[in-house]
């Protein structure tokens, strides 16, 4: 319930879940982004000419597809969706790139993960508007320039480190996309539940923005998660901090938005080696888990929210995770 990546019914292919906003103004959070892309709409629908190719980067969850859909309906133009595992062959990105409109918005989720070959077709087709196709093979195989009109390529990344620099080069707008504060979260929270029709008390409103690790998607779904609850006590129109409380504790969410996972890794920490250091292979070990996983999902948000740090010596518990463990066994 607390992992940011999309579950099949809320992916980025899906170009609305019903809860994504559709313009600017709708967008919650992320000022300073919304500021520069607002700038950069303006300008190109002024000059009537294509908004310039935008790389977003940031954890997962946080709205980048949602900003790309809402960048198509600022300039009145039709947003493609894709992600670069979907591009595998050549002729995928081609067939995108010969399909697309005038000042068209292409999206590709992911988009560290293209292949060599797809990410060769890009660059001229980003840089001059022009596809190089190989026509024929051996020694009758010529190359043909294909023209394309002006078109946008938002492409997406958790990974921005990931992207080769020539392609990264050619965006001419990168944004970096950052975890939502509380207040904005609950703005999200409560523009989710008016769109489904529930009505949270402020402070069940507060509880779920609290612990959603700072990311919309998680937010959304925490929310539909105690709409669950409330259905089945009949209290779609009263729900209130304790019936938020009931559902995450059903799913083991504590009030800082640790789940049960969370917990056993501070836990065996504490308990098991004094509070650490502690390699990560040895600590995966112990719990039985994969150490990419441990490392690549269980761990950011503890980092983040400095309850575990990492030395060169391995994982430790901070003072803050004791407080915290101390304070979940009472409770
Ligand atoms: P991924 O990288 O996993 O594809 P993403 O960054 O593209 O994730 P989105 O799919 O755009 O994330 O957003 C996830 C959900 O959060 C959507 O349902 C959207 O409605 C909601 N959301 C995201 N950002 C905002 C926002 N600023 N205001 C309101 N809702 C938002």
């Amino acid at each position: 319930v607390l992992d940011a990546q999309p579950l099949p019914e809320e992916s980025s292919g899906r170009p609305d879940d019903g809860l994504r906003p559709k313009r600017l103004d709708d967008y919650i959070g992320q000022d300073e982004l919304k500021q520069v892309l607002g700038i950069a709409v303006q300008a190109a629908l002024g000059r009537g000419d294509a908004l310039d190719h935008v790389l977003l980067y940031g954890p997962p969850g946080l709205g980048k597809t949602t900003m790309a859909l809402v960048l198509a309906e600022e300039l009145g133009v039709t947003c493609r969706i894709t992600s670069a595992p979907a591009l595998e062959r050549p002729r995928d990105i081609v067939g995108l790139l010969v399909n697309v409109q005038p000042r068209d918005l292409l999206f590709i989720d992911e988009i560290h993960r293209l292949n060599r070959v797809s990410e060769e077709l890009l660059y001229p087709a980003m840089e001059d508007r022009r596809l190089d196709l190989t026509v024929g093979k051996g020694s009758t195989a010529r190359t043909r320039s294909l023209e394309l009109p002006p078109f946008t390529l938002v492409g997406a990344t958790t990974k921005a480190g990931s992207l080769s620099s020539p392609l990264r080069d050619r965006f001419g707008l990168i944004q970096r996309l950052e975890f939502y504060g509380q207040e904005d979260l609950e703005a999200i929270v409560s523009r989710t539940a008016d769109l489904l029709g529930v009505s949270l008390s402020a402070g069940a409103c507060r509880r779920i923005a609290g612990c959603c690790r700072g990311t919309p998607r998680i937010a959304n779904r925490l929310l539909r998660r105690v709409r669950d609850v409330a259905c089945v006590q009949g209290r779609q129109n009263q729900i209130d901090e304790g019936l938020v409380s009931q559902a995450l504790s059903l799913h083991r969410v504590d009030h800082r938005g640790l789940d049960a996972g969370d917990r056993r890794l501070l836990a065996q920490l504490d308990q098991h080696h004094d509070g650490g250091p502690v390699g990560l292979e040895t600590l995966a070990a112990a719990l039985g888990e994969d150490p990419t996983t441990l490392e690549s999902v269980v761990e950011p948000f503890l980092l983040q929210q400095g309850l575990l740090v990492r030395t060169p010596r391995g994982r430790m518990l901070t003072e803050a995770a004791r407080a915290h463990l101390r304070e979940q066994e009472v409770a």
